[in-house]
């Protein structure tokens, strides 16, 4: 990784307005999606967001491939501040069009992301048409069958000639990933970009973005909600897993230190709900005091996380736990990883107590 990041989010947020019912005539309510967000993205760098449905770990992607506006904080792309860019407003060193370039996204279904009336040829020409329109037509061909063959797909011409309804779940994702980068990216969103494959897929897939992202030189944010793909890719890439709770990066780090050693009492949950990384031993019963999750639109006081789990003491209600840093690009959200905070010294939160529910204005 340079010094510079190539992607740097700075205490981002993204909140909501939710959708009321019909007869609700109360004041709109905000779901924090994203909420205080630092994380920088370095050159050839990988970061595989987990977490529950709902955490925002999506919503986190798409900021940080400029796909989302930010309602606080910023997003720069290389120093260069991405909605800047795109208003037109302060100082614009990068255009934006070279910023869209640079930013990609595949989506979790290939299918519906691919024009059905398209052959494999025209999907993959537009883009190279679009951006780099001095490119004959005989060297887009030969640029699209080079690339084809790069990801296994041969005879390339057989595939080029094929409508995406003649090809698989797999050879679909294929190619959303070549179409991604012919634009020569410098990160690739991949939200949930295995999900829908067959399990035995997912593997390859996962391999064959490892050896394109080192023939390509690019970065990859790698959105799951399963954290044993999130290890698979993020060791193999030597990256990071971020981990998201209620719209904040409650820990990120090594992956092998988010595995063997979590840190945060919610990364403990979801390494227990991946039944490959369980460990002998492990408890029968999940290690949180509540299953339900809240409600985003009412996101307890203090740390999010204290209404379930198991270590919460009184201190927790009430602040927001700051991102400690370990050390090794290891940071988490828990009082536990600060030996003199408050913490220490108040009592366990016991499940008769009634449990705040307020907002904590301080978030
Ligand atoms: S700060 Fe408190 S409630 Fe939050 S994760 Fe740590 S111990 Fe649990």
């Amino acid at each position: 990784m340079s010094d510079e990041p190539l992607v740097s989010l700075e205490n981002a947020e993204v909140h909501f307005e939710a959708e009321s019912g019909l007869f609700d005539f109360s004041d709109t309510d905000v779901v924090r999606a994203v909420d205080g967000v630092s994380l920088d993205i370095g050159e050839q760098d990988v970061v595989a967001l987990v977490g529950e449905s709902g955490c925002g770990k999506t919503t986190l992607g798409k900021t940080a491939i400029g796909l989302q506006r930010p309602t606080g904080g910023s997003v720069n792309y290389r120093g260069q501040d991405i909605w800047d860019a795109k208003d037109g407003s302060g100082d614009v060193d990068i255009p934006y069009n070279e910023i869209r370039r640079s930013l990609q996204i595949i989506h979790q279904d290939p299918g519906s992301s691919l024009n059905p009336n398209r052959k494999v040829l025209g999907t993959l020409e537009a883009p190279l048409k679009r951006w780099q329109p001095d490119m004959s037509s005989g060297d887009r061909r030969r640029e699209i069958v080079k690339m084809l063959e790069a990801v296994g797909m041969t005879p390339a011409a057989d595939y080029a000639g094929r409508y995406p309804h003649q090809l698989s779940g797999g050879e679909q994702q294929r190619i959303a990933l070549i179409r991604a980068l012919l634009m020569d990216p410098d990160l690739i969103l991949a939200d949930e970009a295995i999900s829908a494959l067959d399990v035995s897929l997912r593997v390859d897939m996962m391999d064959l973005m490892l050896e394109l992202q080192g023939q390509f030189n690019t970065s990859f944010v790698f959105v799951s909600h399963d954290l044993a793909n999130a290890r698979y890719l993020a060791s193999h890439a030597g990256g990071r897993i971020g981990v998201m709770y209620l719209g904040e990066l409650i820990e990120v780090g090594p992956p092998e230190q988010i595995i063997n050693d979590p840190q945060h009492p919610y990364t403990k949950v979801l390494r227990w709900a991946t039944p490959d990384l369980r460990t002998v031993g492990e408890a029968e019963e999940p290690p949180v005091r509540n299953i339900d999750i809240p409600d985003p639109k009412n996101p307890p006081s203090g740390c999010r996380f204290h209404t379930r789990c198991p270590e919460a003491r009184d201190a927790c209600m009430g602040q927001s736990p700051e991102s400690y840093d370990l050390g090794s690009g290891h940071r988490v959200r828990c009082f536990r990883s600060d030996d003199d905070h408050d913490y220490w010294s108040s009592p366990p939160v016991t499940d008769d107590e009634p449990t705040p529910r307020t907002p904590d204005p301080s978030t």
